[in-house]
């Protein structure tokens, strides 16, 4: 079995930093012989992303290691493309406050024809940068509507991962609160159809996104096997897995995330998820 290696929020930050950071994930999964299928932001609050020297450098060397870069929202404003999945209310209540306070007004910015201009903002962008039309669109905090669905089809793109299979256990990692330990998805896994015609495919969590502690490891790495369990039974006769990282939040503990990853893919291979594939390869 496959498994498509996502990870989030390239092109995002600005700053040396970042373009850093994101270079040590790439240098991990070159060594790794990992291909990966990188979440790109078009227009960050600094600028459009194509026009980010320090970012697009290190990405044309990234995708000429044979990494692959699809769209991850607009702005990466979390109520951009629609309200995040309502299970992530219960660990991360704020992202929904400005929407809880003028639904009325983000309803109107999520039409069909508001979208619409959004995604074709932001697949002109991705052009610039690529010279291809994107694949694939990742809602940034996993907010998505079924206006945003049809505005997609309407813009090309026929493909999206912008669902969370079970936000639970990220709600586990990030509070401790026992009562999200326990899986209990929002998704059985397996992709399916979305409005006109798109493929949603959801994601298994970051389990990692607020770091990993030494003494925490072992259960980190034990919750991980059992998502990876779970999801892969959901997943059912489809080949294909989709897992979600942040470059961010590995590279800023490399050799922790790093260990933590290897031990799981490592595992995963015993499972017989042996191949690592990106998007574009799978579905182009
Ligand atoms: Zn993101």
């Amino acid at each position: 079995m496959k498994f498509v290696f996502t990870c989030d929020d390239v092109g995002l930050a600005p700053g040396k930093q970042a373009v850093q950071w994101f270079e040590m994930v790439v240098e991990w999964l070159n060594g790794m012989a990992i291909p990966g299928t990188f979440f790109w932001v078009p227009k960050p609050p600094n600028g459009p992303s194509d026009e980010n020297e320090f970012w697009m450098d290190a990405i044309r060397r990234a995708r000429g290691d044979g990494h692959d870069f699809q769209l991850h929202g607009l702005t990466h404003h979390c109520l951009e493309f629609g309200p995040p999945q309502e299970s992530i209310r219960r660990h991360a209540p704020k992202i929904f406050e400005a929407y809880d306070r003028e639904p009325e007004k983000w309803e109107r910015e999520h039409s069909v024809e508001a979208l619409r201009k959004s995604f074709e903002e932001a697949a002109t962008i991705y052009e610039r940068a690529f010279g291809e039309p994107p694949l694939v669109f990742r809602a940034p905090c996993f907010g998505i509507c079924e206006n945003a669905y049809k505005a997609m089809f309407e813009s090309g793109i026929r493909y999206s991962s912008s669902r969370s299979v079970n936000p639970a256990a990220t709600g586990y990692v990030i509070t401790g609160r026992q009562e999200l330990e326990p899986w209990q998805p929002d998704y059985p896994g397996k992709p399916f159809r979305q409005g006109p015609g798109v493929l949603e495919m959801p994601c298994l969590e970051d389990l990692a996104i607020r770091g990993v502690e030494s003494n925490a490891f072992d259960a980190l790495l034990d919750l991980f096997k059992r998502e990876v369990d779970n999801y892969v039974a959901g997943l059912g006769d489809w080949p294909c897995g989709v897992f979600g990282s942040h470059y961010h939040s590995m590279a800023k503990q490399m050799a922790l995330t790093s260990r933590l990853y290897e031990r799981l893919f490592d595992w995963m291979a015993g499972q017989g998820i042996t191949e690592w594939t990106t998007f574009r390869a799978e579905l182009e």
